[in-house]
């Protein structure tokens, strides 16, 4: 018999659900031959534009290109200052010090692991440009705590929602979507992504019809009509077949999103169940979020790494996002940041860790997980 096993994330039996229709979308970019750009791109693009309800949406080759070329628009360069958070991917950050500029920043809260509002307004200064606040694992950012403050000095929020596509919070009493808010929302279709595609993807949207303009000649190497560069851009598309596979998913993605709900539900019942509480902290969705779990993040007693090598050991695989927070990163040393600049986010580091989630995750494996997770704390 060979040993049970469970991943973090099990892409192929998401496949399994839809692999007709997956098939029958690809082949039919094959039979077109339409490869780069055209017209399952723009397809894709108004999907998104009407699910987010944004005016335009242009598709790029990567989330970290979508941050790139957010920043290219707005003319980012040596001296501006962008606030973010230290408890991210590393791409939330490249972006900005690649143009030159400055990272800056604000630090976490230890529940919900986003920015806060007190956090980011205390780093504003003449010099800030933009704030790229990060939906982190799937919750949102308090955004309408700090969008009148921070616009009103000319600052541009721009969301990364490379991990929040199809989450929302509720704003003066109406659901904003992830991406809608700010003046610009990139997003990462990368394959473990809730949304993701069969290779790299992205996209950037805007509200801001000048803005999406910029984008779309920069995504083209800055040329407005093919061969006339008005200035230099990127080679950074959104591939047809990537467009096309995007298409079927999209019109899942809320399914998927209540099914990850659903088992993140069920895991908190069973740390409960299992006397666990004391020791595994759930993640928590702040009131009015709509929290789309694109990764399970408890924080945890004693020794994490410890109980991350004992589920391996039994077959469970676990993952630790983020074990160094951007701001101690060895390649951004230069700008002087150290232990004890963003504490909540080095604590987070050291205690939390991604368990398994996916749509098709089942009951008894999270029973397993959690089961597992007891005998390691001595519980059972
Ligand atoms: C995945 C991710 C990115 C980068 O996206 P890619 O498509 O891999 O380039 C940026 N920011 C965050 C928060 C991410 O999780």
């Amino acid at each position: 018999m060979t040993k049970r096993t469970l991943p973090t994330l099990d892409l192929k039996r998401g496949y399994a659900r839809i692999k007709d229709e997956i098939d029958v979308a690809v082949k039919e970019v094959f039979e077109s031959q339409y490869f780069i750009m055209g017209p399952t791109l723009s397809a894709f693009e108004s999907d998104v534009e009407r699910y987010l309800e944004v005016p335009r949406a242009i598709g790029c080759a990567s989330g970290s290109d979508a941050l790139l070329l957010a920043l290219m628009a707005l003319d980012l360069k040596p001296g501006d200052e962008v606030i973010t958070t230290p408890y991210s991917f590393f791409a939330t950050v490249s972006c900005i010090t690649r143009l030159g500029a400055t990272p800056v920043f604000a630090d976490i809260d230890g529940d919900s692991y986003n920015v806060t509002a007190e956090s980011v307004l205390s780093k504003v200064t003449e010099r800030t440009k933009a704030f790229i606040p990060v939906h982190l694992f799937g919750q949102m950012v308090h955004l309408e705590k700090m969008r009148s403050e921070l616009e009103g000095k000319g600052i541009a929020i721009i969301e990364d929602c490379a991990q929040s596509f199809g989450s929302w919070r509720e704003i003066d009493g109406a659901p904003v979507r992830s991406g809608s808010y700010g003046v610009m929302g990139c997003f990462s279709f990368f394959p473990t992504k809730n949304l993701g595609c069969c290779g790299d993807g992205g996209m950037v949207v805007s509200r801001d019809q000048a803005l999406a303009d910029r984008l779309a000649k920069l995504r083209v190497h800055g040329a407005g009509t093919t061969y006339y560069h008005d200035e230099v851009g990127l080679n950074s598309r959104l591939d047809a077949i990537q467009a096309a596979i995007l298409r079927v998913k999209l019109r899942h993605l809320d399914r998927w999103n209540e099914e990850r709900r659903a088992a993140a539900d069920r895991y908190k019942l069973l740390f409960a169940e299992n006397d666990l509480l004391d020791l595994v902290t759930p993640p928590s969705e702040d009131e009015g979020n709509y929290h789309i779990y694109h990764q399970y993040v408890p924080r945890v007693q004693g020794d994490r790494d410890g109980l991350v090598d004992f589920l391996g050991k039994e077959g469970i695989t676990s993952r630790v996002y983020y074990p160094v927070p951007l701001h101690l990163q060895r390649c951004f040393s230069f700008l002087g940041y150290g232990e004890g600049d963003c504490p909540v986010s080095e604590k987070l580091s050291r205690q939390s860790i991604a368990l398994p989630i996916f749509p098709e995750l089942e009951a008894d494996e999270q029973e397993w997980v959690v089961s597992t997770i007891a005998r390691f704390y001595g519980k059972n």
